[in-house]
C-alpha cells in the first residue's frame, strides 16, 4: 500500500521522530513455521538505533532533575549507539557532548560521532573495568571534573529501562493487537528487555513468555564470558579481572528463557534476511532473530513471536556483509555461498 504523510504533521523537533518503529512480519526466512514472526525494527528511529530511546529518556530526565542545566556537558562512555543517541540529542537541545570510547573502534563510528559535534576521547578498550584509563572510568572522571558535566551512565540510568516500559512495550502491545505470544531481544544494558518485559507483564500477565537471546558465551546466559563476535550484547568477562559485574539496568527476573545462539548463525542469518527479505539489520538482530526462529519453530498458527531489531546492517559492511571478513572468521560456508558473486562482462 502506497503511504504518504498526514497534511501539517511536522515534527517541531526531530526527537519527536523517536519510537512507533515499524513492526515487519518476515515471510520467506519462516518458510514451514506456523507461528508468525515480526521484527520490531529499531533502526527507524532517527539516530539509527533502538539507543535514541534512551539517550532522549536520560537526557530528559536529568534535564527534569536539574541535573542537567543549559551550557552542560553530556558525558558518556561509549563506542556504540548509545555515543550516537547523545551527541544526536545534544547537538538539538545545544549542550557539549564528550564521548569516550574504545581506541579499536571502527574508524567510521568515530567520524559519525564527531559528525554530530561530539569530542571523542580514545582511551584502551582491553584494560580491566578497576583502570582509570577504563572507558566507563574515565568517562566518570572527566564528567566529575568538567563544570556542568553530567554522566548519562546507561549501566545504572532507570530512565534507560523505563523509557522501554512506556514505549517499546506499548508499541508492540498495540501493534500485534494483544496477540503477542513471545518477545525475543538480546541484553546489553539490559534497558531494552527489562522495560519491554515489565509492560507486557503488566498488561499480559505471564502469558507473553520473554525470551532472551545472548551470544553462546556470555555470561548472562552462563557462559564462561570468552569473547565473541556479535557486538553490543551479552556480557564478556575481562581476562585480566574478576569483576563480574552486571548493568543494574537489567532485572534477570524477566526472563523466562535463554536461547543461546552461535556468532555464525547469527551472521549468516542477517545475511539471508538481507537478501530474502530486504531487512538489512545488524548482528545483535541476527542473535534475536536466530533464537525468534527457534522458539517460532515449536509453536504453531496462533503464536506471535516479535524479535527486536535493534539497528540496520548499514553499520557492519565491513564485517557481517564482507565476505573476505566471514571467511577468515570461517562463517561463510558452501551452504550459504559469498555475499556477491561477481559477474564479469
Ligand atoms: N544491539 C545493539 C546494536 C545495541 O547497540 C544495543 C545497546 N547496547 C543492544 C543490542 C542492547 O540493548 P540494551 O542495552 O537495551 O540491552
Amino acid at each position: 500500500m502506497e503511504r504518504t504523510a498526514s497534511p501539517g504533521a511536522v515534527h517541531q523537533s526531530l526527537t519527536d521522530g523517536i519510537g512507533a518503529t515499524p513492526l515487519v512480519r518476515l515471510d520467506r526466512v519462516v518458510a514451514g513455521i506456523a507461528a508468525e514472526v515480526h521484527v520490531k525494527a529499531e533502526y527507524a528511529n532517527p539516530g539509527g538505533s533502538v539507543k535514541d530511546r534512551a539517550a532522549f529518556a536520560m537526557v530528559t530526565a536529568a534535564e527534569r532533575d536539574g541535573r542537567l542545566r543549559s551550557g552542560g556537558t553530556v558525558v558518556e562512555g561509549t563506542s556504540g549507539n548509545t555515543g550516537i543517541g547523545l551527541a544526536m540529542v545534544a547537538a538539538r537541545r545545544g549542550y557539549r557532548c564528550v564521548l569516550v570510547v574504545p581506541d579499536r573502534t571502527a574508524a567510521e563510528k568515530i567520524a559519525l560521532l564527531r559528525a554530530y559535534g561530539a569530542e571523542v576521547v580514545l582511551t584502551p578498550g582491553t584494560v580491566p573495568q578497576h583502570d582509570p584509563r577504563h572507558v566507563r572510568r574515565l568517562a566518570e572522571r572527566i564528567a566529575a571534573e568538567t563544570p556542568g558535566g553530567w554522566l548519562a551512565d546507561q549501566y545504572t540510568n532507570p530512565a534507560n529501562p523505563l523509557v522501554h516500559q512506556r514505549t517499546t512495550g506499548p508499541e508492540i502491545w498495540a501493534q500485534t493487537g494483544g496477540r503477542i505470544t513471545h518477545l525475543v531481544a538480546g541484553v546489553g544494558t539490559g534497558g531494552t528487555i527489562t522495560g519491554t518485559a515489565r509492560h507486557l507483564r503488566e498488561v499480559a500477565g505471564g502469558r507473553v513468555r520473554i525470551v532472551a537471546a545472548d551470544p553462546a558465551t556470555s555470561r548472562y546466559s552462563g557462559g564462561d564470558g570468552s569473547p565473541y563476535t556479535v557486538e553490543a550484547v551479552g556480557h564478556y568477562l575481562h581476562p585480566d579481572t574478576v569483576d563480574d559485574e552486571w548493568p543494574e539496568t537489567y532485572d534477570p527476573t524477566v526472563v523466562d528463557e535463554f536461547v543461546r545462539v552461535a556468532d555464525g548463525d547469527a551472521v549468516r542469518l542477517v545475511r539471508r534476511v538481507a537478501r530474502e527479505e530486504g531487512l538489512l539489520l545488524g548482528g545483535s538482530a541476527g542473535t534475536a532473530l536466530v533464537a525468534a526462529l527457534q522458539v517460532a519453530a515449536d509453536l504453531g498458527a496462533g503464536d506471535v513471536v516479535v524479535a527486536i531489531a535493534p539497528d540496520s546492517g548499514r553499520a557492519y559492511l565491513s564485517k557481517y556483509f564482507d565476505d573476505d571478513w566471514c571467511a577468515r572468521l570461517g562463517f561463510v560456508d558452501a551452504a550459504t555461498g559469498p555475499l556477491v558473486r561477481d559477474v564479469l562482462p
